[in-house]
């Protein structure tokens, strides 16, 4: 096999021997230059899917840690708000938020307001709402679409209003899991536990809202 290969190589160079030297030069920086490029394009490909960027009419904007699409930072005074997805892409014209959560085993509420609270922002500098965002979770990439919806945004502005009112001075209030406090080291000690705590209204789960 290694015989057959240099025997190969060798009647190359013979026959290039005849070859202009500038022009054998010239076809090594084309193949060498073909070569790099093919790299560029897998690791830009694989960024791609990392942040789940690879849909089909998806045209990628802003990706977190690249240099030909930087990321965009949103600051707005006039909602409290900033932030910072980790991918911005184009899909029908309209600019559509991508989180990634690479350790995320489920869907959280948190995921769904941090993408949420994008939406606002995009819809503020950007000037048009997006009509949804994209949840990227776990190591497999698994792709979640979440609806920008009326119902949703109302979930996040009850979220938003409770912070605020803390900062404000409203006094906090614990609301413990029945089923982490079973399995919490200092249960005994914890006068927030969920069996003895005063049952406060939770807001409900956005995984429960549909629309
Ligand atoms: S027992 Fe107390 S500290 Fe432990 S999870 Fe419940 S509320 Fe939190």
């Amino acid at each position: 096999m290694y015989q057959t290969f240099r025997d190969y190589v060798a009647g190359i160079l013979i026959d290039l021997d005849g070859v202009d030297s500038q022009l054998v030069f010239l076809v090594m920086l084309i193949i060498a230059a073909a070569i790099v490029l093919d790299a560029i394009t897998m690791i830009a490909r694989k960024k791609r899917r990392e942040v789940g960027l690879d849909i089909k009419r998806a045209q990628p904007l802003s990706i977190d840690g690249s240099k030909s699409l930087p990321h965009r930072h949103y600051v707005s005074e006039k909602q409290g708000l900033a932030g910072k997805p980790d991918a911005l892409t184009v899909e029908d014209g309209f600019i559509i938020p991508v989180e990634r959560k690479p350790l995320a085993k489920k869907l959280r509420d948190r995921y769904v307001a941090q993408l949420l609270v994008y939406m606002r922002l995009i819809e503020e500098f950007e000037g048009k709402r997006p009509p949804y965002g994209y949840l990227i979770l776990g190591p497999g990439a698994r792709r979640v679409k979440i609806d920008n919806s009326e119902r949703r945004q109302a979930w996040l502005q009850e979220i938003l209003d409770q912070m605020r009112g803390i900062l404000a001075g409203n006094a906090t209030v614990a609301t413990p899991h029945p089923k982490k406090c079973s399995r919490c080291d200092v249960r005994e000690a914890c006068a927030h536990r969920a069996d003895i705590a005063i049952e406060v209204p939770r807001t409900p789960s956005i995984s429960k809202i549909i629309q």
